[in-house]
């Protein structure tokens, strides 16, 4: 058996450690990949999760997240969540006391969370205020290109597709949904996703992070796979599904995740952006894939002290 590991995307660094010292008493997978992205949740300078999180296109931080246990494939999932700080550890609770279930989304949702006692907080912060408040003012900008002969209509029409586009363009700096998968010292394995999904997305807009299949899945006979970027090519392709497939075919993790992300990229997109990949097997092997150079995922190992950056193998962006 391989020692415990946990394995994160970018930004998950905030919470591996703590995750870590649970796989090294023993504790579960489970706990360990709540407790790590809990913590990613309460850093309010990642504008991407929780608390700090960019909101959707009417101001509202919506908030996805998901956690599925590889020897049972139990799943619990919530999506379009408002008001919770930690929805990791609501989906969680959809896991352990909801077993009819596997996803609750928006009312329902915070529903069960009232009803099994999560605090509520404001999860907008000033600076991710100030954020949204830029963005809107960027709405303003000329059209490009529009030339006299263009009617109201078409300026209407162009000035809406960029609207849409700007909204669905990644922010500046290190973005993206957490992914942390664990494998603990009994030889279980659990990925968990958390984010507060594509910014200014469509009031109500569920993404990959709260869905089995797309950017989360875990099946212990062959390894956990998780998503982040573009959450609509990871359903469209399903996309840590996909992933886990061909980890049963008998892919190395990095390959796998690749090959998933080729695929996502063989597809027609006008708002084509990076999805990334991660995923770790039963015995311990891990790797990543991304559509830029440069992005890197960590790792964490029983003895380390602190977790380590690995490189993703680089697939480009899509068309
Ligand atoms: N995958 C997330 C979503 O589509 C976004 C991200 O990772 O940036 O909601």
């Amino acid at each position: 058996m391989a020692g415990p590991v946990i394995i994160g995307s970018e930004r998950s660094e905030v919470g591996l450690t703590a995750g870590m010292d649970i796989l090294r008493h023993r504790g579960s997978a489970l706990d360990a990949v709540e407790a790590a992205l809990r913590l990613c949740e309460d850093n309010e300078s990642d504008h991407y999760v929780g608390t700090g999180g960019l909101p959707n296109a009417r101001g509202e931080v919506e908030l996805d997240a998901s956690v599925m246990v590889g020897s049972t494939r139990a799943f619990g999932g919530v999506g379009a969540l408002r008001g919770f700080p930690h929805p990791i550890s609501v989906a969680r609770a959809v896991l352990d006391r909801l077993p009819q279930h596997c996803l609750l989304v928006g009312e329902g949702a915070e529903l069960f969370a009232d009803e099994c006692g999560f605090d509520r907080s404001e999860l907008l912060t000033a600076e991710s205020r100030r954020l949204y408040a830029d963005a809107l003012a960027a709405e303003d900008e000329p059209v490009e290109g529009e030339g006299a002969h263009a009617t109201a209509g078409d300026r209407r029409y162009r000035e809406t597709t960029r609207a849409l586009m700007r909204r669905f363009t990644p922010h500046d700096g290190p973005w993206g949904t957490i992914n942390v998968i664990a494998l603990d010292e009994s030889g279980e394995l659990c990925v968990g996703v958390s984010t507060s999904g594509y910014p200014w997305k469509y009031p109500g807009r569920v993404g990959d992070s709260a869905l089995p299949g797309a950017g989360n899945y875990c099946d212990l006979r062959y390894g956990g796979a998780a998503c982040t970027g573009r959450g609509e090519m990871a359903m469209r392709v399903s996309g840590a599904r996909r992933v886990v497939d061909l980890l049963a075919a008998g892919m190395a993790p990095a390959q796998a995740c690749a090959a998933m992300l080729e695929d996502a990229r063989s597809l027609p997109d006008p708002f084509s952006a990076e999805l990334r990949a991660l995923a770790l097997t039963p015995d311990g092997r891990h790797g990543g894939a991304a559509g830029l150079l440069g992005s890197m995922y960590a790792v964490m190992t029983k003895d380390a002290r602190q977790p380590e950056l690995r490189p993703r193998v680089v697939v480009e962006v899509g068309r």
